[in-house]
């Protein structure tokens, strides 16, 4: 119709009503191009949203399950300053606790907490990532899979060479088994220390520092920052979701 009503204008030399035919066409053909883009972007908006939704469930479920770890860790970080306050005549007790003893024992276990997130991953592979909207959600990523990676570097650093201190020095630590029906294998190993024999000897002395060394490095480096990152992801993913949680998330 447009069409007809064009060459009838030309056929008069109506130039002023093809002027405006053109910037109808034009004008139209625009805001086609327009709508068509808001369709797409609300549609990306809605993949992106749902995407997440999802890392957001993943992140929950993620900070739950490390919760356990981490507060090991930081139960045995305390005991292992306590052995230090005892070994090295820093206190007036001259013998150790259970649980002191147990992380002396256990000082060359590094039990790293996951730092998996599904999503992430699919993200990066599918490289939607780097089309996301959501920019403080976007740097929270990028600060959390950073941290995970250093975390696995400091991991792999502090293994190398570790001493198990009760294989090494059997005279002065004894592993026992012990039956405990409130956990899910139904034993635990127990430990028994012998205090005074180990301040004496130089060789356990220089072990147990250098465990206790790097366990402290295990949970600055490569507990801590996850941990952190894992939060600001959490609080990222809250504020562009909306969500308001009315408890609040277990974190140690
Ligand atoms: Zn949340």
């Amino acid at each position: 119709m447009i069409l007809r009503r064009v060459i009838k204008h030309f056929r008069n030399q109506e130039w002023t009503a093809i002027f405006l035919d053109f910037v109808i066409v034009v004008v139209g053909v625009f805001m086609g191009f327009q709508v068509q883009q808001w369709a797409t972007n609300a549609g990306q908006r809605v993949s992106e949203t749902n995407y997440l939704d999802r890392l957001h469930g993943e992140v929950v479920q993620l900070t739950q399950d490390r919760f356990r770890l981490i507060a090991d860790v930081q139960e045995n970080q305390s005991a292992l300053t306590s052995v230090v306050a005892v070994l090295q005549n820093q206190t007036d007790r001259q013998t150790l606790t259970d649980t002191e003893c147990e992380a002396i024992a256990e000082s060359h276990i590094y039990s790293n907490p996951t730092a998996d997130l599904p999503t992430i991953a699919e993200l990066l592979s599918t490289g939607r990532f780097d089309a996301l909207q959501a920019k403080d959600v976007r740097s929270a990523i990028t600060q959390f899979n950073q941290s995970a990676l250093s975390g696995g570097d400091v991991i792999d650093a502090v293994n190398r060479n570790i001493l198990t201190l009760a294989r090494v020095f059997p005279k002065l630590i004894q592993l026992e088994t012990i039956r405990d029906e409130k956990i899910e294998v139904g034993i635990r190993t127990g430990a028994q220390c012998d205090a005074a024999a180990m301040k004496t000897n130089q060789g356990f002395m220089n072990t147990f520092v250098d465990n206790r060394d790097r366990y402290a490095h295990f949970a600055v480096f490569a507990v801590e920052p996850v941990t952190e990152s894992l939060a600001l992801l959490h609080d990222a993913l809250d504020t562009e979701l909306g969500i308001i949680h009315n408890e609040v998330v277990a974190t140690p």
